[in-house]
């Protein structure tokens, strides 16, 4: 079976700016801890961090280095939306739950700016907004409804018509757009960097290359042996998404890891940096798969890229995402790229995260569904509230059991079969589009 732990592709080097990695050594003796959380990515290193704040002890352990996982490679969208649209939240948790949940995941862009300003995390921080690009006409009308929810919710989003879209993109591609002026973008690697060294000033430890191999109960305790030493827990938290291995039975199961890829190109010219998204929101679109865009602060453009869902060593299909820039930015001319990474999202059966009591005194947080920047700073801060025995209607992800699924090792046909009808349907739809023509 394909595993994301065994990955070895590289962490980007365009992210190697910012808020510099802390110094962090390897876990070499036996230890004791309150909280031993697993994964030091943006959900264990929030999880950490908030548990300091609360006054618990805590010992983050990390299988590579810090952002290893999806947290060090994502696109760097913060967004106030889970996977999920708010209406089949509520439909599947009811009003209540689901008013919670979706009005907590909407609060996650302030936290995520609101911990970059309070620890001075440099990051390439920018919060002006976020474009969706509508690709048909029921896209568009699903995007005014959406905006209107908001809107009478008092919250900064408005639909576009083409006209504006137009002069916010430098591009007359779509047939309208939703601006939400709640989101913005992140370089994610530097944020969650900046969190580790916000956890470690504020007295949490955290061992780097120091996987977590056996994790079993020792009386009231728990016990971790991790590559070269061990650790005694209290309480354990499990924050490894797409990252997650065998150290506990089923929970790998429970999710569908998928290969995602990022490309970014050489400088763009004076020129074009003042026609392409001038504001320097980023982009993405209504299709299925692979949208974002966008400029960054150094003025190259970096895009989400088609490529093998599945396959480790495989590389992004570059000309594909050459085709579909041209189209969008028909002055665009010839690029030269840069870098180009790839990375694992975890998608879940019910595309929300998920999180489970896997034993007293054990959770595990995870399936973010490539929406985790803000979802699992927020999940994280759930977590440690949780912990420290905040009541329940002071949190909002609600405890689900573990469902390994079914048949698991048989779904990469399917889910391959079910991805190239998504870029049929996607390539129908936009050979509709007149500027797509
Ligand atoms: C290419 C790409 C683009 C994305 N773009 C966006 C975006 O624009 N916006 C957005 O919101 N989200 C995006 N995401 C999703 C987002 O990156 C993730 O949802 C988020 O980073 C998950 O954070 P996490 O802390 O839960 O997991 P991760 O960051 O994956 O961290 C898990 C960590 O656990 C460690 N680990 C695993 N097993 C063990 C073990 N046994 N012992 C110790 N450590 C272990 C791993 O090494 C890893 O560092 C993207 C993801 C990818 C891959």
């Amino acid at each position: 079976m394909i595993s994301p732990s065994s990955d070895p592709a590289p962490l980007p080097r365009s992210y190697a700016i910012g808020t510099p990695a802390p110094e962090t050594h390897i876990l070499e003796r036996a230890r004791d801890t309150d909280v031993a959380v697993i994964g030091a990515g943006i959900c264990g290193l929030s999880t950490a961090l908030h548990l300091r704040e609360l006054g618990r002890e805590v010992t983050v352990l990390e299988a590579g280095e810090i952002g290893a996982g999806g947290s060090g490679r994502a696109f760097g969208l913060v967004v106030p939306y889970a996977k999920r649209d708010h209406e089949e939240i509520k439909h599947e948790f009811g009003e209540e739950a689901g008013s919670r949940i979706v009005g907590a995941v909407a609060s996650g862009p302030d936290l995520v700016f609101d911990l970059i300003a309070r620890h001075a995390i440099d990051c390439e921080a920018s919060r002006k907004g976020w474009i969706l690009g509508a690709h048909t006409n029921a896209a568009l009308a699903s995007l005014a409804k959406l905006s209107a929810y908001w809107q009478e919710r008092g919250a900064p989003v408005e639909c576009l018509d083409a006209k504006a879209t137009e002069r916010l993109l430098g591009s007359r591609f779509y047939l309208g757009a939703l601006l939400d002026r709640r989101a913005g973008g992140v370089n994610p690697h530097a944020y969650t960097r900046g969190l580790a060294a916000a956890a470690l000033r504020s007295g949490a430890r955290i061992f780097t290359n120091s996987r977590a191999r056996r994790l079993a109960r020792d009386g009231k305790c728990w016990r971790i042996d991790a590559t070269s030493g061990s650790l005694r827990a209290n309480e354990v938290v499990i924050a490894t998404d797409a990252y997650t291995d065998d150290l506990w039975p089923g929970l790998a199961r429970s999710l569908v890891p998928l290969r995602a890829y990022q490309l970014v190109s050489e400088p763009l010219s004076e020129n074009l940096r003042a026609a392409i998204l001038p504001e320097r929101q980023p982009l993405t679109d209504t299709r299925r798969l692979y949208a974002g865009v966008r400029v960054r602060a150094d003025g190259r453009l970096h895009m989400s890229v088609d490529g093998p869902a599945f396959s480790i060593g495989a590389r992004p299909n570059v000309a594909k995402a050459e085709r579909r820039i041209r189209k969008l930015f028909p002055q665009i001319g010839n690029l030269g790229w840069s870098e180009e990474w790839s990375g694992w999202v975890a998608m879940t059966t019910n595309h929300l995260p998920h999180l489970h009591l896997l034993a007293p005194g054990l959770l595990a947080a995870i399936g973010f569904n490539g929406r985790g920047i803000a979802l699992a700073s927020l999940v994280g801060r759930d977590v440690a509230r949780r912990i420290a025995g905040f009541p329940q209607g002071e949190l909002f992800l609600p405890v689900t059991k573990l469902a390994p699924i079914r048949a698991h090792a048989a779904l990469r046909p399917f889910v391959s079969a079910l991805l190239d009808w998504y870029r049929l349907r996607d390539a129908m739809e936009l050979r509709r589009l007149p500027a797509a023509r």
